[in-house]
């Protein structure tokens, strides 16, 4: 339980009332006490306002009956008011708990997450409309026969009156003239349809039937578990996890589907859809208040049968809780990394076990850690060996850089530029993967040889050339490409060096003039309309040339694709990452998985400079399992995740030698004991960000340890001058 505090300064006014602890959604220490007055009725998770220095604030009763030691009766200020919507369920105060305990962060900053519309928390406004007054009578023009007919003995708005009848609002308006209609509430309508659990199912194979099964089982016994569901991309994970959520909608529970890119997920919500003949509720950055609102309530008041989200959609206020899919499970669009740092697949399996649900982990190359788990027996594992249909897994192949490389200038080696020209003469699509946006990631001075850098990261700008702009994709700071080099004034001397998906598009240009060509990036995809319309042209064949980022890797299901080309394979192993390897793999094997996805072969071809890294190697043999072996062969000795533990602390400060200074004294303060390890102080990987000096102290402990009592020690013993700031990271997983 968070610690408890005098709320403020400032005398209350004494008397009676009960005294409550009420969490305020703030990064602030622990609860604060306050006085229920009489007149009041509210308990434990209820949703309150309060006063707070001179202002009012929103929180929630999270002890009705704290014990009064900390603040004085005469000093306790009164709850002002107590919110008209449901409290907040004891799983999810758990929950946030949980989670602050975990992560060290201030339960009030996790609570804030899980108050995210707090518009919700107010009654809902009943819309009003009109309805016939029984019995009355009067003389009536025939528009406003039509109207009256129209109405019929429903309730409805004027304007849906007018429109049903074709007439105009003032007809409506003359019929309350007369007394022939009053306005009336209207019925609350409920925001999301039911979808139906047997609308239109798929007839499962035989082994998706097995998983299924064994899921609607697991659902049905409204116990705690967690299942790993693994198998290649295409071999029907969905379907059958979907069937899992018809069986918690037939036991009168909710369903939440965590999926990475929630906005770019069309064609998952469309096949949701036939599946279920209604969408899901959706919950992700994306929305507009008013839908965050509605659909807050909704949720709260069990109108959302099942709901589709970003992470954040974990804190969501569910009345009854049976299933959590966590899809592509291996994600880092999972964690996130700022605030209170977090995971949200594991916050999934922390917040299945508070409600008595099933947690479903999908993926076709899960991390490491769901793998660990599984092999020691804490999650179930199912598998789906083979592709729907019968559909080959893509041919993967190398090409050698070495030995193949492409023209100056350019990125595209002759092999690749071959299979490119041999797909598009069938009237097949082909798809150019590289994982950076813009034009080029580094532009240099020809004749200094100064590169252009950010001015708050230690990371280069990007040039942008559409928008004719360098920009920096850590902090966004942006500004116009310089006509001279800014450190030596020499004219027309800024070269860009490598290349993002602008220039390999330049590129495909000139070599496939007649291709018809899409470039797919966030900054061109910017969101769910222009996702539906990009995956409608590449279905209806109105491209031929896919360009793209991550953002093309991720669950797309075209059929008239048959090649992938990878332009830089090597791209993500450089930087002495310990998940490098582990995170390419899974990327390259989710953009492999576009390829051939119905009675087409696909191929893949991946461009490197080190084609027997065991990386590439899995790939070309299709051998995940061998990878993860080895993986796991390298990291076991050291005790390196999974098989150990580790949290950083990152030191950051605007003042250089403040960051240093407070990492050094934390080194030296750092903790000794069986099993711990403390690695560093060391400039962290972005030793600047976003005008931040950032040094890295690492933990590592043994698996049985429990690193959260030895961070706050280790915290505790150093006293760092305000202006240095020290971020936990639990589970790092990018170190
Ligand atoms: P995954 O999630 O493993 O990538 P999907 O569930 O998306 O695989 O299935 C791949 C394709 O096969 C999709 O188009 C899906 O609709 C289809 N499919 C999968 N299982 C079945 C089934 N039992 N009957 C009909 N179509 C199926
Ligand atoms: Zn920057």
């Amino acid at each position: 339980t968070p610690s408890r505090k005098a709320n403020t300064g400032e005398e209350g006014t004494g008397g009676a009332g009960q005294r409550v602890s009420v969490l305020l959604p703030l990064p602030l220490e622990g609860a604060y006490d306050y006085r229920l007055p009489p007149g009041l009725v509210a308990g434990p998770g209820s949703f309150v306002e309060v006063p707070l220095g001179g202002r009012v604030s929103l929180g929630v009763i999270w002890d009705a009956a704290p014990d009064a030691a900390h603040v004085a009766e005469r000093r306790l200020r009164e709850v002002i008011a107590v919110k008209p919507a449901p409290p907040m369920r004891p799983a999810l105060r758990q929950l946030v708990e949980w989670i602050a305990a975990y992560t060290l962060s201030p339960p009030g900053a996790v609570l804030r997450m899980a108050m995210s519309a707090p518009a919700a928390l107010e009654a809902p406004a009943q819309a009003s409309g009109w309805r016939r007054v029984r019995g009355a009578e009067a003389r009536i023009t025939p528009d406003r026969a039509r109207a009256l007919a129209a109405l019929g003995e429903e309730t409805l708005p004027g304007t849906e009156i007018a429109r049903l009848a074709g007439v105009s609002l003032g007809v409506v308006r003359g019929l309350a003239s007369v007394g022939l209609i009053e306005p009336a509430l209207m019925p609350r309508a409920a925001a999301f349809p039911r979808p139906r659990p047997d609308f239109a199912p798929p007839v499962l194979r035989p082994e998706q039937e097995e998983a299924a099964a064994a899921l609607r089982e697991a659902v049905a016994a409204r116990r705690f578990g967690v299942t790993l569901l693994q198998g290649v991309t295409g071999s029907g994970k969905t379907e059958v996890y979907l069937d899992a959520v018809a069986e918690t909608l037939r036991q009168g529970r909710q369903a939440l589907v965590l999926l990475p890119e929630i906005a770019l997920s069309t064609q998952w919500l469309a096949r949701f859809e036939r599946r279920f003949g209604a969408p899901p509720a959706l919950w992700h950055s994306e929305l507009s208040s008013r839908t965050r609102r509605v659909t807050w309530r909704a949720v709260a008041e069990g109108d959302a049968p099942v709901l589709v989200g970003a992470r954040s959609a974990l804190f969501l206020p569910f009345p009854d809780l049976g299933l959590i899919v966590v899809d592509e499970e291996h994600e880092t669009a999972f964690k996130q990394e700022e605030g209170v740092i977090y995971h949200a697949r594991d916050m999934a399996v922390v917040r299945a076990r508070l409600e008595a649900a099933t947690c479903v982990l999908v993926s076709a190359t899960p991390s490491l850690e769901s793998v660990a788990n599984a092999e020691a027996g804490r999650y179930r594992r199912l598998g789906l060996p083979v592709r729907h249909g019968g559909a080959a897994m893509a041919e993967v192949s190398a090409v050698d850089l070495r030995q193949h490389p492409p023209e100056r200038g350019r990125f595209l080696s002759p092999p690749l530029v071959a299979a490119v020209t041999e797909t598009l003469a069938r009237g097949e699509q082909a798809m150019l993967f590289l994982n950076r946006r813009g034009y080029a990631p580094l532009t240099l001075c020809r004749a200094c040889g100064h590169r252009m850098q950010c001015p708050n990261c230690t990371a280069w700008l990007v040039e942008h050339r559409a928008q004719r702009r360098l920009l920096c994709h850590h902090c966004g700071h942006t500004a116009p490409t310089p006509a001279a080099c800014p450190e030596c004034g020499a004219e027309h001397s800024l070269v860009p060096i490598g290349p993002g998906v602008e220039r390999i598009q330049e590129e495909v240009a000139e070599l496939f003039p007649e291709a018809r060509r899409l470039v797919m990036a966030s900054d061109t995809i910017p969101g769910p309309a222009a996702a539906a319309e990009a995956a409608r042209q590449i279905e209806d064949r109105e491209v031929d040339l896919i360009i793209g980022t991550q953002i093309v890797a991720k669950g797309w299901h075209f059929p008239h694709l048959t090649l992938v080309g990878v332009v830089d394979a090597d791209l993500g192993l450089g930087g002495g990452d310990l998940r490098a390897g582990e995170r390419t793999m899974q990327l390259l094997h989710q953009v492999a998985g576009r390829a051939g996805r119905e009675d087409k072969p696909g191929r893949v071809m991946l461009q490197s400079f080190s084609p027997e890294h065991p990386v590439m190697q899995a790939l070309i043999r299709d051998d995940f399992p061998g990878f993860l072996k080895a993986e796991a062969a390298q990291r076991e000795p050291g005790h390196w995740p999974p098989y150990g533990r580790l949290a950083a602390l990152i030191i950051s400060s605007e003042d250089a030698r403040a960051a240093e200074r407070g990492a050094r004294e934390l080194g030296l303060a750092a903790p000794v004991g069986d099993g711990l390890q403390v690695l560093g102080p060391a400039p962290a990987p972005l030793a600047l960000l976003r005008g931040r000096y950032r040094h890295r102290l690492l933990l590592k402990a043994a698996r049985g340890v429990k690193v959260q009592p030895v961070l706050v020690d280790w915290l505790a013993r150093v006293q760092l001058p305000r202006e240095v700031r020290v971020q936990v990271d639990v589970d790092p997983v990018g170190f």
